[in-house]
């Protein structure tokens, strides 16, 4: 791809090596691109540094996601992925009802080999030259102390600790253990976990904190990882029944909770699906969105993925709100993903439609009344 956008003067210190370019005109010519705002491209030779900043949709306000650093195969498959991201924070804000916009950063490197601090140096002078037009946070790749050095840098970073909301993760399993319960009692009429079946696929941050909490209340678990270590642990700490990889999504199961990677539910895993319900925090969960159709079709109630893992999204923006970040009324608004998902679920079945349309179509009205308002 060919970067032709002018380089524009923003602030940052005249002595830095890093350049910053608009790319938006030729990212518009990617298939993901969806009437994206504004993209930047942040690069420093000198530093390790290529990074794409794609900002959405601010009609409800400031652009809001994580920085994913991720070794993408090129950087064509890097614009798709931080589109499609950006484009999925918008909805999930909007249908949350929070005040922020869609955004998302992806920086192209190895987080265990490139993460270097002249890298993230870089990326901290490209935050604050774009001066408040995106705030970020944790992603894949970037961790609770990568925000904190950042945040030491420029203002614009959210999830440190210190006056921060500190790792959003546990805060995002909460939402996915409150929106099972209500899938569960929308299909089964019941939420009581014990003697239910979870399949856990990934037992990352989010995976083994819903695991937790899962087992807590007395819900079997299966569960798969690539990380043998993960799998061993979570044996032992949950009696957990561990099956390979590639076998968790067909399952016998009442629940099939991806929390590892996108992409998992598609027209070849669909048909294979024995579990009645699928509610996880991995991002993207389908291929694409008319697979939601197979799911409803399949008598599958799919927990649409940016509603059901919006705790973390909740948490974070909680620290931007004008008195600071105070953890009860975060979690308060926690509290009422189950209630947007019922609400989803309800309208889904009245309505003959897939739980993704009716979601993106609340999301929606919410972006149009803000833009006519
Ligand atoms: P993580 O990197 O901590 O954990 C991911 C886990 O999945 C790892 O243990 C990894 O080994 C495992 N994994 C990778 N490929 C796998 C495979 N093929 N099969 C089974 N396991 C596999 O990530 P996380 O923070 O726990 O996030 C999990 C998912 O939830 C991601 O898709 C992320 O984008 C999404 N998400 C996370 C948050 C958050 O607050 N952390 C918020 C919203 C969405």
């Amino acid at each position: 791809m060919l970067h032709s956008g002018e380089a524009r003067k923003l602030k940052y210190p005249r002595e830095s090596t890093l350049s910053l370019t608009e790319i938006t005109a030729d990212a518009a010519r990617s298939e993901a691109f969806d009437g994206h705002e504004c993209i930047w491209l942040g690069r420093d030779d000198k530093r390790g540094l290529t990074a794409i900043v794609a900002i959405h949709n601010t009609a409800l306000g400031p652009a809001l996601g994580g920085t994913r650093i991720w070794p993408h195969e090129s950087f064509d498959a890097a614009l798709t992925d931080v589109l499609r991201l950006s484009r999925g924070m918008t909805y999930k804000s909007a249908v949350v009802g929070l005040p922020f916009g869609g955004g998302k950063a992806v920086i192209i490197a190895d987080p265990k080999t490139g993460k270097t601090p002249e890298l993230l140096e870089a990326y901290a002078e490209m935050l604050a030259a774009l001066e408040g037009q995106f705030f970020t946070g944790e992603d894949v790749g970037l961790t609770v102390a990568d925000a904190d050095f950042l945040r030491a840098r420029t203002p614009n970073v959210t999830g440190t600790t210190r006056g921060g909301s500190g790792n959003p993760s546990p805060v995002t399993a909460e939402g996915v253990f409150l929106g099972i319960k209500a899938a569960l009692r929308h299909r089964l009429g019941t939420d009581r976990l014990d003697g239910m079946v979870i399949a856990v696929q990934g037992l990352g941050s989010v995976g083994w904190s819903l695991c937790e909490k899962l087992h807590g209340e007395g819900a079997r678990l299966i569960v798969s990882d690539i990380d043998a270590a993960r799998v061993k642990k979570a044996r032992s700490a949950f009696s957990a029944e561990a099956v390979p990889a590639d076998a968790i999504g067909s399952v016998e199961a009442d629940v099939f909770s991806p929390c590892a990677l996108g992409g998992v539910l598609s027209q070849e895993t669909i048909p294979g699906l024995k579990a009645r319900i699928v509610a996880g925090s991995a991002n993207n969960q389908l291929a694409r969105h008319e697979d939601a159709r197979l799911l409803m079709e399949r008598g599958v109630l799919y927990a649409p993925d940016y509603v059901i893992n919006a705790g973390g999204l909740i948490n974070v923006a909680a620290e931007l709100a004008p008195g600071g970040y105070d953890r009860a009324a975060a979690m308060a608004r926690v509290a009422g993903i189950p209630v947007t998902l019922l609400d989803i679920f309800e309208r889904a079945e009245k309505q003959n439609l897939p739980t993704n349309d009716i979601a993106a179509e609340i999301a929606m009205e919410r972006i149009r009344a803000a833009r006519r308002s």
